[in-house]
């Protein structure tokens, strides 16, 4: 695939980017690159810097790294690192090169260690909290650590001894030294080493000081030879950190880091720290649960990655925050399943409707196309017979006005198949609705019935024909559209965003779909054979989308 089809439309990053070519900035190369913390799965706000880095590379025949940025092991696994690389994949993406921030752990201590000898680092003995007290606030200065005079000697033997495991965690910090007055909070002498022992899934035990972001990004960046290090908004303010260890070292290669707004979605989550919340405290069943916000999970939903690359183009690229709705996604995948997705019938909550003038043993086999506009994705066989399924909400006792279904003594057409008329109604005990007997009219089979209108038309499934599947209506895991806003996220969780029905009804041709095959089930919306539990004795189907918006009203 060309991922350079999907941005198309203008945005300001391209603009700066056409420009450097035309000034022949970087020699007129393009190099991006995409950053995870491996410390959970991808979400959709990933994708968004995802085609962003890889589009703007492809688009410019430049080049796209990824880069683990691994250096906070504590939360860290390979697991993560696997789930990402399959998920960067799977939205049509491929890496020039597969690099890691623990790969320059080397290179960033020589980085810390020319620092201290130009006098621009300094070891610290103060805690955590006195390093809060000195740091001051938005209106008052910063006050200079005592340690900070200490002589560049003192401060090599000190971060020496940082590394080879002399001190416990946090006992000291290394730390530039910029300015205590600055009114920018990072540049006041941030921290860029700490001591912390923690098993690294790569370098394992070698390290017990391991360089924060703002040191090690950077320097990653102009390892690579970035030129374009695009973040979120919340970095503008670290830009001036960016520039200056890149300045102070004078790296052979000097990023430009420019920011763009982060992605916002309503009634859902995009923090991966809360995300992970989610999933050990077992609210939902895993990354890959249907409702998160994952790629894995939009996956396992039905969610295609033609649609998230879609969504991604068409909320654009700005520098301003906002909040996108969540219908704006959910347009995205239902356009590209209508023009892709199979028809199928399937019955949610089944109706028996028995033929009576139908005879006993008789079984016809209709054969009907699977897209109503596209001939190319041919026909299947659809069984009809003496007892069907209908749905239930498909029958009124009691129609409410206009309603164009099945009423007593009313006509309905079954879709693809033959109009019916209701005569009776057949009721248990209880006075539910059990059964109705209904005659056909043999002569209405891809014909319209004589001498009168029939306006509705309604799915069903043969009765003896129909395998039970069990459904997964998922819906918004969040009740509130910024589920971010409220004092404890948790408390906004959609009760209802599982609805599970195990006495569904398919037609006979999804026997042998494969799981992850997509439907859209005609009238009901858009489903998709479960990847992980389904099987084909016992069918479980997820719903990816309603058929329409149900909830802008
Ligand atoms: P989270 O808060 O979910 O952990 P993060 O920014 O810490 O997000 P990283 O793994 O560091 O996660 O992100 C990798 C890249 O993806 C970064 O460049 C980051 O800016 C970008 N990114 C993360 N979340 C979003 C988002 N919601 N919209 C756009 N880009 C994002
Ligand atoms: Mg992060």
């Amino acid at each position: 695939m060309s991922s350079a089809e999907n941005t198309t439309s203008s945005n300001f990053i391209r603009h700066i980017i056409t420009k450097d070519i035309n000034d022949n900035k970087n020699n007129g190369k393009v190099i991006t690159r995409f950053p995870p913390e491996p410390n959970g799965y991808l979400h959709i706000g990933h994708a968004k810097s995802i085609c962003l880095n890889f589009g703007m590379a492809a688009e410019y025949k430049g080049k796209c790294n990824l880069r683990f940025d691994d250096t906070n092991p504590e939360k860290e696994s390979i697991e993560f690192m696997e789930a990402i690389e399959k998920d960067i994949k799977w939205l049509g993406f491929e890496w020039a090169n597969k690099h890691h921030a623990s790969d320059y752990f080397e290179q960033l201590y020589d980085y810390a260690v020319q620092l201290i000898n130009d006098g621009h680092a300094y070891v610290d003995s103060l805690n955590a909290e006195q390093i809060r007290e000195y740091r001051g606030s938005l209106t008052e200065p910063g006050k200079d650590s005592p340690d900070r005079s200490r002589s560049i000697e003192e401060n090599l033997a000190l971060f020496a001894a940082m590394r080879n495991g002399e001190f416990a965690d946090g006992q000291y910090i290394l730390r530039a030294k910029i300015d205590m007055a600055s009114p920018n909070i990072n540049m006041r002498d941030p921290a860029i080493y700490r001591i912390k022992r923690m098993h690294h899934q790569r370098t394992g035990d070698k390290w017990c000081i391991y360089p924060m972001y703002d040191f090690s990004h950077c320097l990653s960046d102009a390892i690579e030879n970035i030129t374009h290090s695009l973040c979120t908004l919340e970095f503008e303010a670290h830009r001036p950190l960016y520039d200056w260890v890149l300045d102070k070292l004078k790296t052979p290669s000097h990023p430009q880091q420019i920011e763009f707004a982060r992605l916002q979605l309503e009634y859902t989550i995009v923090s991966k720290r809360k995300l992970a919340q989610l999933v050990n405290e077992n609210h939902v069943t895993g990354w890959d649960d249907p409702r998160m916000p994952t790629l894995a999970g939009m996956r396992r939903a039905g969610y295609t990655a033609t649609a998230i690359r879609d969504f991604c183009e068409r909320i654009g690229i700005t520098k301003k925050d906002s909040w996108i709705e969540m219908g704006v996604l959910e347009n995205c995948i239902r356009e590209d399943l209508n023009d892709n997705a199979p028809r199928a019938m399937a019955v949610i909550n089944p109706l028996r409707v028995v033929i009576e003038n139908y005879p006993e043993e008789k079984t016809e086999i209709l054969e009907v196309s699977n897209h109503p506009q596209k001939p190319e994705l041919g026909q299947r066989e659809i069984p009809f017979s003496k007892v069907i399924l209908i749905e239930q909400d498909d029958f009124a006792e009691v129609p409410p006005p206009k309603y164009k279904r099945l009423i007593e003594g009313g006509e309905v057409r079954l879709r693809s198949s033959y109009v019916i008329k209701c005569q009776q109604i057949i009721k248990d005990d209880a006075g539910n609705i059990i059964e109705l007997r209904c005659t056909y009219d043999q002569d209405t089979l891809g014909k319209k019935p004589e001498g009168r209108k029939v306006k509705g038309v309604i799915h069903w499934v043969s009765e003896q024909h129909s395998p039970i599947a069990e459904m997964r209506l998922y819906d918004r895991l969040f009740q509130v559209a910024n589920p971010d806003l409220e004092e404890n996220f948790l408390n906004a969780l959609n009760p209802n965003s599982l609805e599970t029905l195990t006495n569904c009804r398919v037609e006979s041709s999804l026997v042998n779909a494969k799981p992850g095959t997509q439907f859209q089930f005609e009238r009901t919306g858009y489903f998709c054979i479960d990847t992980v539990d389904s099987t084909p004795e016992k069918l479980i189907i997820n719903r990816t989308v309603t058929l329409r918006d149900t909830w802008s009203k």
